[in-house]
């Protein structure tokens, strides 16, 4: 996909902080890098420079789970960074157990809803 900073920059407007923390944070590695520009502008325009994001990469670190590269993988089931992976079954339709396959899961989708 071409890279647009018009588009990348509106979206970035209409993202929560917690979003473009996240995407500067954990998913920093998969981003343009003037879309990292474009995100940092942002977050410094709603007043948050380096040091916030800073803390915000600690507690990501200390409740996520980290690829071998240092990435973070995402939920199996939205864009949240994931903090737990496990064996689970694909499902076919929703419903039907078909193959086990390796899931992650957020805070939210976490079946055994450990507490944040
Ligand atoms: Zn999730």
């Amino acid at each position: 996909m071409k890279f647009d900073p018009q588009r990348v920059r509106a979206n970035a407007q209409n993202s929560s902080t917690e979003d473009l923390m996240d995407r500067m944070t954990i998913w920093r590695e998969e981003l343009e890098p003037a879309a990292v520009e474009i995100i940092a502008a942002e977050l410094v325009r709603r007043g948050l420079g380096s040091e916030a994001i800073e803390a915000h990469r600690q507690r990501r670190e200390a409740a996520g789970v980290h690829r071998s590269d240092g990435i973070a993988w995402k939920c199996s089931f939205c864009d949240q960074p994931a903090r737990d992976r496990r064996w689970g079954w694909h499902r076919l339709w929703g419903w039907l157990p078909v193959f086990p396959r390796r899931l992650a899961y957020c805070a939210d989708h976490d079946p055994h809803g450990r507490p944040a």
